[in-house]
């Protein structure tokens, strides 16, 4: 029997009402593994009034006793990281070194989190009139829910709940249907934290799961990463639904090697940017930008780092890279290399023969190298979230930064150069949201805030730091007088100025 996953919702697992299932594949095996049962608008009606109502105690309760909870779930996830790690790598791909370094990342969010009473303290103006003071501090919105793509299954959850929960808020988790595994585990480390039933419930689905939560009136705000059409469609219909909206969507990150730059540094930090993970990593590098005389050179290196990549199953510990995704990912990856074969670039390096012995089912896609790309090409155009790098030629650094500032994502970039002048020339020329000096993946620590740029995110605040504090809260300014008795009212009917 196929076991099923189900979703979590009010402290424990529920069936719920809808009986549509979707497939859960090893992608090392390509057999499938589970069913996941996808919620239907009931289901969905249930996690959001589930949520509502212990938003009503929740919202109350102490910031002591809340920080309690998250240095207890901070403790589960950190004793548990490798059982999150290896479900993460048995639906995802990812190797399980990979995973681990994932959940790493999101338990940095919720030591973030852990200091949620520092980071709510308030304002307060003594005196602002005569015997009038000043103050503010910041609520909860409500329910929140978060929709997350596959790729980061624990982390990217992680940039999004232990934030808002600090605050507050009730959370409503609509993960990937194609490895939802990983959230139910963190559902039951919050449990056993001592979080309240219904402040933290996972519902899997698919469109219809989260078409559901963006038209509920129940819930206030919407967090959201995955591609950049579906980020763009949430970010419509969900702040034309009055909601709080923040979307972040993909990526095509570009690193610039600058002909000064350790190339041997650069070339083996430009392999591991471009295909750990199988390049399934919205900060991955994709395209490679060789100014001048550094192409030929760059090319050779990085090729041959690439081809001594071991792939192979992610639950094999001599494996440095896995499978992607799904078939149909393989697919497409394998369409877009032939397309850039095709459209005149030089394929330096092709993964699409790979086959890994004893695996032959499984979903590979070798590391690739695609040299002399030019950006009217599909490589270059196209997300193609694989294994897959990309080299541009440029004549100078100006030429490249023009390159990525025209380009309509701009989630990540990195530059590789021994200059400084040229690296501030850089950061202070190219319009994207993080960015690395001769570092290939810039992903911010959890006390700042993660998020792109243009086509990478759509709404004003990026995620986690002090941002996603100011997201998942808003502000109360309270003018406050306590008058003698004795004394007259005063009161005035001009608009009131300070006395
Ligand atoms: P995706 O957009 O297909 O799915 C993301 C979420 O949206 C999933 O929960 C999915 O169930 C849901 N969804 C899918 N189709 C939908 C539809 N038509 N209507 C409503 N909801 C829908 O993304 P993915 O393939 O899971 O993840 C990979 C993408 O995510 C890449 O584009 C990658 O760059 C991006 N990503 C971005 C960031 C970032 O920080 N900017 C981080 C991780 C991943």
């Amino acid at each position: 029997m196929t076991r099923t996953i189900t979703h979590w919702i009010g402290g424990g697992p529920y069936s719920g009402k809808s009986e549509r299932r979707s497939p859960v594949w090893n992608p090392a095996t390509g057999v499938q593994q589970a069913w996941v049962t996808l919620a239907g608008v009931a289901d969905v009606d249930r996690a959001v009034q589930v949520a509502s109502v212990a938003f009503e105690s929740w919202s109350q309760v102490s910031l002591s006793r809340r920080t309690r909870v998250l240095f207890a779930f901070r403790e589960l996830v950190n004793a548990h990281r490798r059982a999150i790690a290896e479900a993460i790598s048995d639906e995802h791909g990812k190797v399980v070194s990979d995973a681990e370094g994932e959940v790493q990342r999101g338990l940095e969010v919720v030591e973030f989190a852990c200091g949620i009473p520092t980071l709510l303290k308030g304002d307060y103006s003594d005196q602002v009139s005569s015997g009038v003071d000043l103050f503010s501090f910041r609520e909860p919105l409500g329910v929140v829910a978060g929709i997350t793509p596959f790729n980061f299954p624990a982390m990217v959850p992680m940039w999004m709940f232990p934030v808002a929960i600090a605050c507050g808020n009730t959370f409503v988790l609509k993960p990937s249907e194609r490895d939802p595994s990983a959230s139910m585990l963190l559902a039951q480390l919050w449990s056993e934290a001592g979080l309240p039933d219904g402040v933290f419930n996972v519902v899997h689905g698919d469109k219809t799961a989260v078409d559901a939560l963006i038209d509920h009136p129940g819930v206030a705000a919407i967090s959201f990463v995955g591609s950049t059409p579906i980020a763009k469609y949430i970010h419509t219909r969900g702040t034309a639904a009055g909601k709080r909206v923040q979307a972040l969507g993909g990526a095509k990150n570009h690193a610039i090697v600058l002909p000064d730059a350790d190339r041997a540094f650069a070339a083996e930090q430009l392999a591991a940017a471009a295909f750990g993970s199988a390049g399934e990593r919205c900060m991955a590098i994709s395209a490679a930008v060789a100014v001048g005389e550094a192409a030929e050179e760059l090319v050779e290196a990085v090729a041959r780092k690439a081809a001594a990549i071991r792939v192979g199953p992610g639950r094999d510990g001599t494996s440095e890279m896995g499978p992607v995704i799904t078939s149909e990912a393989k697919a497409r990856i394998s369409r877009l290399i032939g397309t850039g074969a095709e459209q005149g670039a030089r394929v330096a390096l092709d993964g699409r023969t790979l086959v890994v012995p004893g695996h032959e089912k499984g979903f590979f896609v070798g590391p690739t190298v695609i040299d002399r790309v030019t950006p009217e090409m599909d490589v270059y155009r196209e997300e193609i979230f694989g294994p897959v790098l990309s080299v541009v030629r440029a004549q100078s650094v100006r030429e490249a930064i023009d390159l990525i500032n025209a380009n309509p994502y701009g989630n990540g970039t990195s530059i590789f150069t021994s200059s400084g002048a040229a690296a501030r020339e850089f950061q202070r020329g190219v319009k994207v949201g993080m960015i690395g000096i001769n570092v290939p993946i810039p992903v911010p620590m959890a006390y700042y805030s993660f998020g792109g740029w243009k086509d990478s995110l759509f709404g004003e605040r990026h995620i986690h730091g002090a941002e996603g504090v100011a997201f998942y809260t808003r502000a109360k300014v309270i003018t406050s007088r306590w008058p003698q008795l004795e004394t007259s009212s005063g009161a005035s009917y001009v608009f009131p100025t300070a006395s």
